[in-house]
């Protein structure tokens, strides 16, 4: 199965993603979670990348497709794969359709979470990051086991810098401007599936799993 992600930041996807990445035995792919490694690893690209990311804007189209294309043509990706935060750009989705089309296959489902802006400002607040695995918390709605730390690494966890509130409204305003079209683009391919993210987390993933079906 081959899937995308789409949705505001802070719908869930990432949350949702990690749940389909397991149940259906498929790569979990996030590039925000790529540029973050980059960034930690003090990478060319994750030098190039952190000052769009603090800023609450996109990394440029250029530094972002290839890599997915990459990411995707390797082996452990043949039976399927779930992109997390791409694609974000009408050029992204263009050339996530070139690159699968190279490689014999198709996107089948975009999986839009749709919650209001209202609530987002609440979730990534409260959202807390581990920069080591990737794996995402909520202090209220999904509290790690220990305060702070990731249960599932031990890795160390923050609120991370873009997600502070004058930075969440610019990617909000981004998210609108730039990604929100991509729902009429899978729309009109006839692969959208939109699900209300506004439920509990399960909630939401048992509404994922009863469209794509067990
Ligand atoms: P995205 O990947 O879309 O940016 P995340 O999956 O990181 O979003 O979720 C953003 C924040 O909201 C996280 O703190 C997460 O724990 C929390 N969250 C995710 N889904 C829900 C939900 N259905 N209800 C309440 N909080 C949620
Ligand atoms: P995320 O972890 O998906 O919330 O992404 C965090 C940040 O990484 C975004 O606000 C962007 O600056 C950058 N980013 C992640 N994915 C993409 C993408 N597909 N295109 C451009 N920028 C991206």
């Amino acid at each position: 199965m081959r899937l995308i992600m789409l949705g505001a930041p802070g719908a869930g996807k990432g949350t949702q993603a990690a749940k389909v990445a397991a149940k259906y035995q498929i790569p979990h792919i996030s590039t925000g979670d790529i540029f973050r490694a980059n960034i930690k690893n003090g990478t060319e690209l994750g030098k190039k990348a952190k000052s769009y990311m603090d800023a609450g804007g996109l990394v440029p189209d250029e530094l972002v497709c290839d890599l997915v294309a990459d990411r995707i043509a390797q082996e452990d990706c043949s039976r399927g794969f779930i992109l997390d935060g791409f694609p974000r750009t009408i050029p992204q989705a263009e050339a996530l359709d070139a690159a699968v089309e190279k490689l014999g296959t198709k996107i089948d489902y975009a999986v839009d979470i749709e919650v209001p802006d209202e609530n987002i400002i609440e979730r990534m607040g409260g959202r807390r990051a581990c920069l080591s695995c990737g794996a995402t918390y909520h202090i209220m709605f999904n509290a790690p086991k220990k305060d702070g730390i990731c249960d599932t690494c031990g890795g160390e966890l923050v609120l991370r810098d873009d997600d502070k509130p004058e930075t969440v409204k610019k990617r909000l305003d981004v998210y609108h401007t730039q990604t929100q079209p991509l729902i009429d683009y899978y729309s009109a391919r006839g692969n959208l599936l939109e699900v209300d993210g506004t439920q509990g987390l399960e909630d939401v993933f048992a509404s994922i799993v009863g469209k794509l079906g067990e």
